[in-house]
């Protein structure tokens, strides 16, 4: 699919995953908007890449149509990459067995407002948008791109919210690239490993943290960085026969 003078609009890309992904996406020729709660990092990044910051809180569906209409002004919406995204808790709760107390209702909910439900609503929204399309000459109306994480498949200490967001994120994708297909529109879902950003926060603890994980890396024993996830990005938005799958770029990881 040529996304060239297309519009993009990548979900969380002021940092990380999503910023690497906006910067790829520019390259290649597309308008990208940059929709995230971070207004500083996503101006930057959008003045950078020639693209639109739009100030977007994905758990507010009218912030996202100001997404979608901003993309279409620029030229017709051709992808959306969903990377915004927040981890779980602590590492360490439920190991005093106060489960109840430690798993606190309120950020449970909060991860899946904005891991899973975000996740659905941007898509929801986007589609609907690129049906309007007319087709290319390979067909392709659209193309999404979801973030889950190796946690669907893994089940770490205290990572129960985490994990149920991005199993949800997987559970979505069969079935939604099968509603999407009539009109068009490609889904895929990548499932990252352990990637060096912002999201496992700073400081002596989150390094030993991510050096701790970076061993069980099968190879190379270490976390991955933001532009190994962006390329895989580009490559199932961009590669016509990839369709409702769920891609592990990991480095072949099995979490401790
Ligand atoms: P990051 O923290 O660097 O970037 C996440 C971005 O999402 C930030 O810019 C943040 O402002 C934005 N964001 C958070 N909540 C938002 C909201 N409600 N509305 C809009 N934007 C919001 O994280 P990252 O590591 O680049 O992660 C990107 C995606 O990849 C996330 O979904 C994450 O769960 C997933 N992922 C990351 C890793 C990893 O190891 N880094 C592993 C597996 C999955």
């Amino acid at each position: 699919m040529e996304i060239r003078g297309a519009s993009a609009i990548v979900t969380g890309g002021a940092s990380g995953i999503g910023a690497a992904t906006a910067r790829r996406l520019a390259k290649r020729g597309a308008k990208v908007v940059v929709a995230d709660l971070n207004a500083d990092a996503g101006q930057q990044l959008a003045q950078e890449i020639d693209g639109v910051f739009v100030p977007v809180d994905v758990t507010d569906t009218a912030q996202i149509e100001a997404a979608v209409n901003a993309a279409i002004e620029l030229a017709p919406l051709k992808a959306l990459v969903n990377s915004a995204g927040i981890g779980s808790a602590q590492r360490t709760i439920g190991r005093d067995g106060e489960f109840a107390s430690a798993h606190n209702i309120d950020v449970y909910k909060k991860v899946i407002a904005i891991n899973l439900i975000g996740t659905f609503d941007a898509v929801r929204l986007a589609a609907t948008a690129m049906s309007r399309n007319d087709p290319g000459e390979d067909k392709d109306r659209g193309a999404i791109v979801n973030l889950a994480s190796v946690a669907a498949f893994d089940g770490q200490i205290g990572q129960a919210a985490y994990s149920s967001s991005k199993g949800g994120v997987v559970g979505m994708t069969l079935p939604v690239a099968r509603d999407l297909s009539a009109a068009g529109i490609r889904l895929n879902t990548i499932a990252p490993g352990l990637i060096d950003t912002p999201i496992y926060g700073s400081g002596p603890e989150s390094d030993a943290f991510k050096a701790k994980l970076g061993e069980s890396v099968l190879f190379p024993k270490r976390l991955g960085v933001p532009d190994e996830l962006a390329s895989m990005v580009e490559e199932l938005l961009t590669n016509s026969y990839m369709n409702a799958e769920v891609v592990r770029v990991d480095g072949g990881i099995r979490m401790p």
